[in-house]
């Protein structure tokens, strides 16, 4: 199975030990990803820890005593069932000539590029299913082939001319400095911000405060960032035309304290709230948000409606993750295990039940019978995206179109049917285009390549 890599990527450098700091920043990013965690750092060649499991288990105080180093670069991974292996986790590193090349990747490469690679890296031996891996070996070989250094500029040249049409957000230690790229369609996020000591780059910015970082800037796609004990320079390497940005990032994947694509996420979310609200209006008595991933908009949906918010469901801190369990009878068990109904919320009532999301269907139909379990009266649930119909090329965890709930029903009728709803609400593609109004968005799991 190839490995989805929906990550998070920190790095920098800094006049004190940069290791800590770094650690922090993967901390602050582990909401992007749980299953492994790594850093490479050194102020020449590169030393690698990882393992798998959060920040704190992967990085624990004792792996990383007597270590310090100016430069980093840290990675936190998201990979779906099967891809629990060592190997896979990252930072990742080979030598080409005399550089130690690490690298964090957070992006996809599409399949026909990776195809294309595999033909240019015919007889080389690859120990992983990755496509970090195939990003380090396309570099490495470019770098022998072409007899360049593996500098910036034509790092950024090897990314454009092999995966053009890929994302890649990724951060490469190559020796003394780190090179930072964001894709030239801008799939992933990228940002940077300086302290007084040092410069770092992060997926994304919440919690940058903490960190004592105080500018903040958004690298843009086809924009990067090349960082040493000099200082830092942001660079373009391609002029592009048009910006692909994932607008899943901001309905579900990023922190809601983030700014990112030029947008404070909890903003974004406030606001679909309210549009969800204002488009169609329904008749209830409490909203009810699923934690976490419905709450920032039920916020905006429960002002807008007028219709008081309750967290009449709790989510169960410690449980399973249940979108990537390998059958749907696990992912099942792992969604009732995480939540709790508060019984004397619901009892009675009509509830609005609000998520980002409707993907396989095991999350709402579970919770739905739950609810009404508990003595909900009606339960409407309303989506802050549209119907997922499309699987995603460039990273986001989306199974296959034939699993996804919304390709199995002809209507919305149906599909509440299904789910135990008394109705369910999607926001349209046209809504959703009123909030992320520039042309600058990919919507591609909603079927709309435009
Ligand atoms: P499902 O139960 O398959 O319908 O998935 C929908 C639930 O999973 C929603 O509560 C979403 O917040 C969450 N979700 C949506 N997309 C993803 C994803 N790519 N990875 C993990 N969780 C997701």
């Amino acid at each position: 199975m190839k490995l989805k890599e929906e990550c998070g990527i920190f790095g920098g450098y800094s006049s004190e030990n940069v290791i800590p700091i770094v650690k922090k920043g993967l901390i602050l990013l582990q909401h992007r990803g749980q299953d492994s965690a790594g850093i490479a750092f050194g102020d020449n060649s590169n030393t690698i820890i990882k393992a798998n499991g959060l920040v704190l288990e992967a990085l624990t105080e004792e792996k990383l005593s007597g270590y310090t180093s100016n430069l980093a670069i840290g990675h936190v991974r998201y990979a779906t069932s099967g891809g629990q292996n060592i190997d896979d986790a990252q930072p990742m590193s080979l030598t080409v000539e005399n550089y130690d090349i690490a690298i964090s990747f957070n992006g996809n490469i599409i399949e026909k590029e990776r195809e294309l690679c595999q033909k240019f890296l015919t007889c080389v031996e690859f120990l992983t299913n990755t496509d970090t891996e195939l990003i380090l070996k396309v570099i490495k070989k470019t770098v022998i082939v072409d007899k360049i250094e593996p500098n910036f500029e034509n790092i950024a040249k090897i990314l454009v001319k092999f995966f053009p049409k890929s994302a890649w957000s990724l951060l490469i230690k190559a020796n003394d400095k780190i090179f930072g790229y964001r894709d030239i369609n801008g799939y992933k996020p990228m940002m940077i911000g300086k302290t007084i000591n040092g410069v770092f780059v992060s997926s994304e910015d919440w919690g940058f405060t903490q960190l004592g970082i105080e500018e903040t800037t958004e690298i843009q796609a086809g924009q990067g960032v090349e960082i040493s004990s000099n200082g830092f320079e942001i660079k373009d390497f391609y002029d592009i035309t048009q910006k692909k940005q994932c607008v899943f990032e901001h309905i579900y994947f990023a922190n809601p304290a983030s700014n990112i694509f030029g947008k404070n996420v909890y903003q974004s979310r406030i606001e679909l709230g309210k549009l969800c609200a204002k488009v169609k209006q329904i008749d209830a008595d409490i909203v009810v948000p699923v934690m976490d991933s419905g709450f920032w908009s039920s916020l905006g949906y429960a002002e807008e409606s007028k219709i008081p918010l309750q967290l009449g469901i709790i989510k169960n801190q410690d449980s399973l993750r249940s979108f990537i369990q390998p059958t749907a009878d696990l992912r099942s068990d792992a969604i009732y295990d995480k939540h709790t109904i508060i019984n004397s919320v619901v009892k009675d009532k009509r509830v609005i039940l609000l998520d980002d999301s409707v993907v396989r269907g095991t999350t709402s139909k579970i919770l739905i019978t739950m609810l009404k379990n508990a003595g909900a009266k009606e339960v409407h649930l309303v989506l802050t995206s549209p119907m997922i119909v499309n699987t995603c090329h460039w990273g986001v965890d989306i199974p296959t179109k034939q699993e996804l709930i919304c390709n199995k029903f002809e209507n919305t009728k149906l599909l509440a049917n299904e789910l135990n709803a008394d109705s369910v609400t999607f926001l349209m593609i046209e809504d959703l285009k009123s909030i992320f109004n520039k042309n600058e968005w990919c919507y591609n799991c909603f079927n709309d390549i435009s």
